[in-house]
């Protein structure tokens, strides 16, 4: 049985191309030593997959900053606002990525939006009527040549032409058919160049056939490529798909002339009932998705074989493969030396997958049971002593009442109003306050040991006095501490939570330059003790306003983690949510009158397939948040906060988190979510941030009151807050003091007009 991967992270095992990257932004260093810097991590990402004898090595899986965006500029899908910048190569291609703002001109970056359903985000190419679709580049065919020259013939990998075209923006009238002449000359050319320079396989990845396909979307696919596959010429041809199952085309699909088809048997739910009962074609080789490119846990090698053995008398040859591009997991734990072997043994990050796949090959080659073999059993059948009883014996015990917090919406609200007597558009911010270099430095002096417990905290809380003392001069009507003791939202929890792991390199690309480190869920989880109530109860002490107490709430914990495969996502988001709960009574028995739980994420996981969106998802994540809130008395106020505002479609499953007060980002979407409020009946109050935090521009009063007017268009006066669209934490205090100056300025003026 041979081996295959979709793809290698890029960004180096230490972050080599971003630091190098972000050197050259600066002018630090030369175009030539960052692009000596990519070739190195190439070459190192090749050697690694030849010493573990993949058989099918990727190459053009490498980017300067995304793949779609390479493949848009392979493509010549540019908008001419780039090219007439009249920048290098290279630095119109960053233009694009990020914006240019110079000597040469004012541009916006092209739009970034996540990459399917993982935390990856790819740049939108945007076409319009004058675009034409051109094989130009020859990025693909540089770096084959390369690895060639370094002795490995390898299977470059470009995005297909119909997830291309379905991801494209499109300006103009031209919409994707319009565009698919002219995209099948552009890739039969490409093959044609493959073909030419000697290379055997081809992969052509097109996720987007995982999702819900209309039958134009398949008249699409098959149009492009009953026509592409004409060039084929010596050229083998993968098609490959990941992150869900084909069950829409599967038919047409594997009746096309492609040489061979990936799909994914982890994330696909449906891929090994599609392959059993409908067969697959013996001509064509079936790249079989087993090895999990998303998650960090050990493959287990029993059950990978099992499936395999469960398809092999349908199937011609099988190629075992990774369900998807490893840019998704973290390089190597040759890094982590924190961890211990007893944690370490249970996981494999891209480098680890790589030998997986070896010892796979070498166990479906061998008679006997081999070394690898036994000793993969033995992992699974040892216990990782990840149970607590205690735990799991409460998350059994949840009964139904405790999902339903009493009394109901519209007792609360009147109940809350005559409690808190806040004037109309109340005025709050959404928790964090500027993270200036002396509140990080204090963090990190403590975390080196440099600084006792009671120095770090007389800082933090001399900050926080500070800060609600700033916001009692500014006017604002409900405040918060600041979260200064906080480097990231879930990592902060994770931190104070039993069963959750940390790791020291384990980087993952989010977008470009930025790296995230997930937290790992090991085991059951549970709360040691509590984890913010010092902080909050001392900014209460500090203002007789409401203060409200700040706490993620469970499904962005999980969602931004490596989660447990031996439990349901559903399970573990029940246990933190418990845990979140024992935290939120505990606020509350302190005598903090509102509480928010953020859910930045909750959007996040929402499955690809809409059809899979109650059954498989919200299903549990929103009564996992109604479970941490529904303890509390009917006088406490439940906030929560959202970032993106693409929830236009689960407004109703929103309105069901029952929080009595929802802030969210919405003044760079130019308010399109009131409507759909106003369409549902929308009875949680609401806080549509009424300026943009990510950008450093200081709103004016003005501006303030048309987008609270606007706002007042399409909702109750009696429900609408003020706000920001998310925290402060990245702003500097020099724009964050006026602008919330201009923000209470803008709400007195309204109430007085509008009382
Ligand atoms: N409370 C968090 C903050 O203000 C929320 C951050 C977020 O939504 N991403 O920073
Ligand atoms: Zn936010």
């Amino acid at each position: 049985m041979k081996t295959s991967i979709i793809g290698y992270p890029r960004v180096g095992s230490l972050r080599e191309l971003k630091f190098a990257s972000e050197k050259y932004f600066k002018g630090a260093v030369s175009e030539e030593e960052l692009k000596n810097t990519a070739a190195q991590l190439r070459k190192e990402n090749l050697l690694i997959q030849k010493e573990n004898d993949i058989d099918f090595i990727p190459s053009n899986d490498f980017s300067f900053y995304d793949n779609v965006l390479d493949t848009a500029v392979l493509f010549g899908i540019v908008p001419k606002r780039y090219t007439e910048l009249k920048l290098s190569e290279l630095d119109a291609y960053f233009a694009m990525a990020h914006g240019y703002q110079g000597e040469k001109g004012d541009v916006k970056a092209l739009a970034m939006k996540k990459w399917f359903n993982t935390n990856y985000h790819y740049i939108v190419p945007e076409a319009g009527d004058d675009t034409v679709i051109k094989l130009v580049g020859d990025k693909p065919f540089n770096e084959y040549n390369e690895a060639k020259a370094l002795g490995v013939d390898t299977v470059p990998a470009v995005i297909g032409p119909f997830t291309l075209l379905k991801l494209t923006k499109y300006t103009g009238s031209k919409k994707a058919w319009d565009f698919a002449k002219e995209a099948v000359k552009a890739y039969a050319e490409l093959i044609e160049k493959f073909d030419s320079l000697g290379a055997k396989w081809l992969q052509l990845a097109e996720p987007y056939l995982v999702f819900d396909l209309s039958k134009d979307d398949i008249a699409l696919f098959e149009n492009i490529y009953s026509e592409i596959l004409k060039a084929k010429g010596g050229v083998k041809i993968l098609l490959q798909t990941y992150f869900g199952d084909v069950r829409d085309c599967y038919d047409n699909l594997t009746a096309l002339d492609f040489d061979g088809i990936g799909l994914d048997f982890v994330e696909g739910r449906k891929t090994l009932s599609l392959v059993k009962e409908k067969g697959f074609p013996k001509d064509k080789i079936l790249f079989a998705g087993l090895i999990n490119g998303k998650n960090i846990w050990r493959n287990n090698y029993a059950k990978t074989l099992g499936i395999i053995d469960e398809i092999k008398d349908v199937c011609g040859e099988i190629v075992l493969n990774t369900s998807c591009s490893l840019l998704h997991v973290p390089y190597t734990l040759k890094n982590e030396t924190k961890l211990g072997e007893n944690y370490t043994k249970y996981f494999a990050f891209a480098e680890e997958k790589l030998t997986e796949l070896k010892e796979i090959k070498k166990i479906a080659a061998s008679s006997d049971e081999t070394a690898e073999y036994s000793a993969n059993k033995a992992l699974f059948a040892t216990d990782r002593n990840a149970t607590d009883e205690s735990v799991k014996a409460r998350v059994a015990g949840i009964k139904d009442e405790d999902f339903t917090r009493l009394p109901a919406f519209a007792e609360r609200e009147k109940i809350q109003k005559a409690r808190f007597a806040l004037p109309l558009f109340p005025t709050t911010t959404i928790g964090s306050f500027p993270q200036t270099a002396d509140v990080k430095a204090n963090r990190s002096a403590f975390r080196k040991g440099n600084i006792t417990e009671a120095e770090y905290k007389a800082f933090n809380k001399n900050k926080i006095a500070e800060c609600v003392k700033l916001q009692e001069e500014i006017g604002l009507d409900v405040l918060v501490h600041g979260e200064y003791e906080r480097n990231d939202m879930v990592e902060y929890f994770g931190e104070n939570l039993n069963g959750y792991l940390f790791t020291e390199k384990a980087w993952v690309q989010s977008y470009g330059t930025r790296c995230v480190k997930p937290p790992i869920v090991w085991g059951d989880v549970s709360r040691a003790k509590p984890i913010t109530v010092e902080w909050s109860t001392y900014a209460q002490s500090c203002t007789d306003k409401p203060l409200k107490g700040m706490l993620t709430g469970p499904v962005t914990i999980l969602n931004w983690s490596f989660p447990r495969e031996d439990i349901s996502l559903k399970e573990c988001a029940y246990q933190i949510a418990l845990a979140i709960r024992d935290e939120v009574l505990d606020l509350e028995a302190n005598g903090i009158k509102i509480i928010q739980v953020d859910e930045a994420a909750l959007r996040e996981k929402l499955p690809l397939r809409r059809s899979d969106w109650e059954s498989e998802y919200l299903d549990w994540a929103i009564p996992a948040f109604r479970l941490v809130h529904s303890g509390v008395k009917a006088e406490t106020q439940i906030h929560t906060h959202m970032c993106y505002s693409e929830f236009t479609d689960i407004i109703p499953a929103i309105d069901s988190m029952d929080a009595d007060v929802i802030t969210f980002e919405a003044s760079r979407s130019d308010l399109q979510i009131l409507d759909s409020l106003k369409e549902n009946n929308f009875r949680t109050e609401v806080g549509p941030g009424v300026y943009d935090i990510h950008s450093p521009r200081i709103p004016s009063v003005e501006e303030i009151k048309t987008a609270l007017s606007k706002m007042l268009e399409k909702l109750p006066k009696e429900k609408l807050w003020a706000n920001p669209d998310c925290g402060l934490k990245t702003r500097g205090t020099e724009e964050t003091v006026p602008s919330l100056k201009n923000l209470v300025e803008a709400t007195k003026q309204l109430r007085s007009e509008r009382q």
